[in-house]
């Protein structure tokens, strides 16, 4: 694969500025889809980068260890309900406004850990943008507001308002006790053969200190 270990190295340099990024339950792997096998993946469709690894690192942070039981599978994140690509994501898609809620609030905890991993990334641009994406949730029309903008201005004022309450130290907690359970699932589990062994990418699984985890098959 060209530029693999240019890109290991982006994602390693990210997850090393965070004080929980050399958690010894903290793998990723860039070319993994969203959060699968208890691996934060940095691939959306066909693009690869470093802030959809954040992405998922922000719905495992606005779960926390509460939800940890009912949400973290070998299958990733458990949502209620089925899923749509948003974007570049998967995000729920029930019928009430929560999934939207938590969708915006995991873009609050998100942005949290982007600053603090150095990310230089402007505010207002970020909640501009990803109160945006949340025109194509199916759950929009259950959102207060008159029309689009209306609707637009209501998540934009809902996500900076989670972002302004929210602590940096109070999001980093709480993801990292949800690493914390992570590490005892796998502990149980001996790290043996991947759910999604199928999926050639979750045979390898990366961590910051450059430890790299490859599954062998059974014999
Ligand atoms: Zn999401």
């Amino acid at each position: 694969m060209p530029n693999k270990n240019r890109i290991l190295a982006v994602f390693r340099q990210r997850l090393e500025r965070l004080p929980v990024g050399r958690h010894p339950a903290l793998y990723f792997n860039p070319w993994v889809e969203g959060y699968k096998d208890f691996v934060f993946g940095g691939r959306a469709g066909p693009a690869v980068q470093c802030t959809s690894l954040f992405h998922e690192l922000g719905h495992a942070a606005q779960f926390g260890a509460d939800k940890f039981r009912t949400r973290a599978s070998e299958a990733g994140f458990l949502f209620k309900s089925r899923r749509r690509f948003i974007y570049d994501r998967y995000c729920e898609d029930p019928r009430t406004g929560q999934a939207t809620h938590r969708e915006l609030d995991t873009f609050a905890h998100q942005l949290h850990l982007m600053r603090v991993a150095g990310y230089k990334v402007e505010d207002g641009e970020f909640m501009r943008y990803s109160a945006r994406l949340m025109t194509y949730m199916s759950d929009w029309y259950n959102i207060p507001g008159d029309d689009e903008a209306g609707r637009a201005k209501y998540c934009h004022d809902f996500l900076a308002e989670r972002y302004a309450t929210l602590k940096a130290s109070e999001v980093l907690a709480k993801l990292e006790t949800w690493l914390d359970l992570t590490a005892k699932r796998l502990v149980r589990k001996k790290l043996a053969y991947p759910a999604h062994w199928q999926d050639a990418s979750v045979r390898e699984r990366y961590h910051a200190d450059g430890h790299v985890w490859a599954c062998q098959r059974p014999a």
